[in-house]
């Protein structure tokens, strides 16, 4: 008879999520484990300290995020799964950056559901100091002036901390930029520019004082040890949102015949996720409908606590009122007040541990990271 229960792979998982829940860290050839469980059996006891650490450092409260295509289409990159790539034949819209009418509806439908934080995407390859800097933190003002959601903004690679800083001044807390998947496996993905041009432009956000919202995207054929070495990226790069996406195959793109990763899989992956980044908003992002069907509200004991909800850049995504539904029935609460602090909290532990001081952490604020040796500490 088939045995489903491992006494060893069982206290081993144990093991490791007891030590996460006390502060410790997961170690990659630990990860490695975690990543290669194949069991169902096994994978729902990784779920259930999952879910622990989630509940050990978020509570119930739940980050919602939505996003508006800011400027769509004709992007001069190449990324294979994107839609928005002039490089392919896609259904997707083209059109110039957002006027204030529609970026203001679209903060007022966030606000309306509950929704923390809008992001403001744009499809291009970065931004530069000029006239379009200029409309953009136009934009990020009025929007941060309305009061209505925190303003995101995903406006691809930034090579001037100049930029950056006028980013932060007209209101940006928080800046989307995806390392996508593991340094190796990028190259597959881009060829028009280069992981460690993402990784700098990170690295330079992060020292102006705004937040990191930084993750990828599985199922374009990717190793479980990609999907590791991403996560552990993101933990080095001090990311503070990790969003995961899940790939929707859109015609015209390279990946268009790509098979769906199996559910499981995806679950198994938010949920060692949790285990190497515990105190990080995980959000689940694009492709949850289609590839997690009714399995969705799972991700939350995987280790999620943020989502995207409302539609996706150049996809659809289910109803908000459902995934709030879904929420309230799972006893979680939309009103993120977390503030990032319970991050900042630990980053000063790790950065007194490693100064061998026991002085106590400040109270955190974007501005106040700027100040802090921490804001610098993943400098180039
Ligand atoms: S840089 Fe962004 S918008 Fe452009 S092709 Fe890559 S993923 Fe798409």
């Amino acid at each position: 008879m088939r045995t489903v229960f491992d006494a060893g792979t069982s206290e081993r998982i144990a093991a490791l999520g007891r030590r996460v829940l006390d502060g410790g860290r997961v170690e990659r050839d630990e990860a490695m484990f975690l990543f290669g469980l194949e069991s169902s059996a096994d994978i729902f006891e990784l779920l259930a300290w999952a879910n622990r650490i989630r509940e050990h450092y978020k509570g119930n409260k739940v980050h919602l995020c939505s996003i508006v295509n800011a400027k769509a289409g004709g992007c001069s990159e190449n990324c294979k799964f994107c839609a928005q790539s002039a490089f392919y034949q896609t259904d997707s819209p083209r059109y110039g950056f957002i006027d204030p009418k529609p970026a203001k509806e679209a903060a007022e439908e966030a606000a309306r559901h509950d929704v923390t934080a809008l992001g403001l995407v744009a499809a291009w390859k970065g931004l530069n100091e000029g006239p379009m800097l200029d409309e953009v933190c136009d934009r990020v003002r009025e929007l941060s002036d309305g009061g209505k959601v925190r303003v995101d903004v995903s406006l691809g690679m930034i090579k001037s901390p100049h930029v950056a800083d006028r980013l932060r001044d007209a209101g940006v807390e928080c800046y989307g930029h995806n390392l996508e998947t593991s340094r190796r496996f990028f190259p597959q993905q881009c060829s028009t520019h280069s992981y460690e041009d993402r990784l700098t432009t990170l690295r330079i956000l992060k020292k102006a004082g705004i937040r990191i919202c930084s993750g990828g995207i599985i199922g374009m054929g990717e190793s479980r040890e990609d999907r590791c070495d991403l996560a552990l990226e993101l933990r080095e790069v001090g990311a503070n949102v990790v969003p995961i996406n899940i790939l929707n195959p859109i015609p015209g793109t390279p990946y268009e015949n790509l098979p769906p990763i199996p559910p499981f899989e995806a679950l198994k992956t938010i949920a060692c996720f949790r285990f190497i980044l515990p105190r990080q908003e995980i959000m689940v992002a694009g492709g949850r409908t289609k590839n997690l069907r009714d399995l969705q509200s799972l991700i939350f004991a995987a280790g999620a606590s943020a989502l995207m909800v409302g539609n996706y850049l150049t996809t659809l995504n289910r109803p908000v009122e459902e995934d709030l539904q879904m929420l309230r029935d799972l006893g979680l609460d939309p009103r993120w007040d977390h503030d990032f602090a319970d991050q900042d909290e630990a980053e000063a532990l790790e950065s007194r541990k490693s100064n061998g001081s026991s002085k106590p952490a400040q109270a955190s604020s974007a501005s106040r990271l700027h100040e802090s040796p921490l804001a610098t500490a993943d400098a180039p």
